[in-house]
């Protein structure tokens, strides 16, 4: 096997003179749908609020307008989106891209510690905020020098504090009476393949998170791709599964690759409306479907595995529910069997992708209803996909190998970092660190991961991180984290620790103290880190951490150690 090409190409052409904005607002491409008026883009879940293209053009405008005027907003600067999803969300992306900054999102649960690491690498001049989210902003912005003018908040609630920084409503208003502040930044002919419009957080194969730097190109790619394959499910329109108007989901974070790509800017494109829910609660999901009559619902893992196993489910009709995509983590064939038990008219696929493909490289098999048994779904068109062996010898169908792809959205590298960057981004290609199967319908089987990055509930987390928090406590010498399985979260990090001489010496004269000490370094990540990142899967003390020569963690033998520990209970 030399390489294999995902099917159904060639795909349409791929403007590189856009930005992502003009994509999505300004132009008509030829592979998206023409959805008859009225459309609705957006509908607000907690009030129903719809809102239209017209509404959105105006209100990128005036954001656009306003922030131009009050922040001084110039070409590479970079912008951080620290909230939960809002209706306003992709006005502030447009708007910012409208003007030319590039925008970094953030995790909404982050502590100030986090998100002050993510604006210090990403040199965030700005942060556009939720009341509920202030007082986190507020903290880490003080910590990296942006002062209070650069904060603006999607909401005006009665939070506390929240009151005396402009809402982006506000802002909209101003800006819409002003004359135009700002020409629209455009690009020239192959200037979307190098101007930045994202700046996402991903740890890669190794170490702590790093910002991956996202040309427009990229995400206008990726949906294209997509609207390319759904354009094509062979089925006549009414029994298709992904079908323009319809209602799809917004319930995964904006601020995570998936959300922003897959689920904003594919279903817009695709003539879907999207109902956008701010946080996640599942039985308010499962309201929220009978409600808003719900079509297509992109997920994670965890959500599956609730709709299979959580009694609320009967009590609530489900029956317009039509297609959903689980993407952003492994989801076993076992679990899909028993959801289409659970919701047999529905079609159940998988995508497959990571931060540094922008987005998806596989999409479900839109002709099958539950695709292939344990499949992450087919190659899209314009992906060129290689399995190699540990030499980097080309491997053939079904053979397992690391999986390396070249996509038209391919980031193009990691900010301020040549290491990791030569060794993920090679000559166009991404070496993704997965072991993977393709089969020859071009089907691709996750069969392991080869990189050191845990999965929890389909977020990202970096040992690396959590490693290096953990080696600034006084009573640890040595740590290596890993994750052992968890049927709802898919991982959860585990921390074998070489406590220090000292903690050794407590422990021999108190018995307690191996327990005080593993609650302590529980909670010395549970201060500071996202509860995702939590030790759920708890502390584990040994002698020594085994490494490689040359200094290495032998992550994989600890990893099979854990899972050895968990199997004797
Ligand atoms: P992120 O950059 O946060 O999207 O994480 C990308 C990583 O998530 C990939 O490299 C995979 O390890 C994992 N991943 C994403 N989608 C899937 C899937 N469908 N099945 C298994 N793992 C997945």
């Amino acid at each position: 096997m030399t390489e294999i090409l995902g099917p159904g190409g060639p795909l349409p052409p791929v403007p590189d003179d856009l930005t992502l904005v003009q994509f999505m607002l300004d132009e008509r491409h030829v592979s998206r749908p023409i959805v008859p008026p009225p459309y609705t883009w957006l509908i607000e879940d907690a009030t129903g609020r719809k809102i239209a293209l017209d509404e959105i053009r105006n209100r990128v405008f005036g954001l656009a307008n306003s922030l131009r005027f009050r922040w001084k907003l110039e070409e590479e600067d970079v912008v951080c989106i620290f909230s939960p999803n809002h209706v306003d969300y992709p006005v502030a992306i447009w708007a910012l891209h409208r003007l030319g900054a590039i925008v970094t999102t953030s995790n909404p649960s982050f502590t100030a510690n986090e998100l002050e690491y993510q604006l210090s690498i990403t040199k965030a001049r700005a942060i556009i905020t939720h009341p509920f989210s202030l007082s986190v902003a507020l903290e880490a912005a003080h910590k990296v020098g942006i002062s209070s003018e650069f904060i603006v908040l999607f909401d005006d609630t009665s939070v506390t504090g929240a009151r005396q920084f402009p809402n982006l409503s506000d802002l909209v208003i101003e800006g819409l009476r002003m004359s135009p502040t700002f020409i629209e930044r455009r690009l020239r002919r192959g200037e979307g393949k190098t101007k930045l419009a994202f700046l996402s957080l991903s740890s890669g194969t190794t170490g702590r998170p790093k910002a991956v730097c996202i040309p427009h190109h990229s995400p206008i790619a990726n949906v294209i791709q997509m609207a390319h394959r759904a354009n094509s499910q062979p089925q006549p329109l009414a029994s298709r599964p992904y079908r323009p108007g319809d209602i799809g989901m917004a319930l995964l974070p904006f601020y995570h690759i998936y959300g922003l790509v897959v689920v904003m800017h594919f279903a817009i494109f695709y003539g879907m409306t999207l109902v956008v829910i701010p946080k996640f609660n599942f039985v308010d999901m499962l309201k929220s479907i009978e409600r808003h009559r719900i079509n297509y619902i992109p997920v994670v893992p965890p959500i599956v595995v609730l709709l299979c196993k959580h009694p609320a489910v009967k009590q609530y009709d489900l029956s317009s529910l039509r297609a959903m995509k689980s993407g952003a983590a492994p989801l076993t064939a076992e679990i899909i069997k028993q959801l289409s038990e659970t919701l047999p008219a529905m079609s159940i696929g998988q995508s497959y992708g990571m931060t540094e493909t922008c987005t998806t490289v596989t999409f479900p098999q839109v002709e099958q209803k539950i695709g292939t048994p344990g499949s992450a779904g087919r190659l899209l068109p314009g992906v060129v996909a290689r399995v190699i062996d540990p030499d980097g010898k080309l491997l053939g169908y079904g053979q397992p190998g690391q999986l390396v792809v070249k996509s038209p959205g391919n980031a193009l590298h990691y900010l301020n970092n040549e290491q990791a960057t030569s060794e993920t981004f090679v000559d166009g290609w991404v070496y993704t660190g997965d072991e993977v199967i393709i089969n020859e319908q071009a089907e691709v089987f996750v069969v392991d991961r080869i990189k050191e990055l845990m999965k929890v509930k389909g977020y990202q987390v970096a040992p690396a991180e959590l490693e290096g928090h953990l080696l600034d406590h006084p009573d640890v010498s040595d740590v290596c984290v890993v994750g052992i399985p968890d049927e709802y979260s898919g991982e959860a990090p585990l921390a074998f620790v070489v406590p220090t001489a000292s903690a050794i010496e407590r422990m021999k004269s108190e018995p307690s103290e191996g327990g005080r000490i593993k609650a302590a370094l529980m909670k010395h990540v549970a201060d500071v880190k996202v509860n995702y990142k939590h030790l759920a899967g708890g502390v584990e003390f040994v002698e020594t951490i085994p490494k490689n020569p040359s200094g290495k963690l032998l992550r994989r033998f600890l990893r099979d150690h854990a899972k050895q520990l968990q199997a004797d209970g």
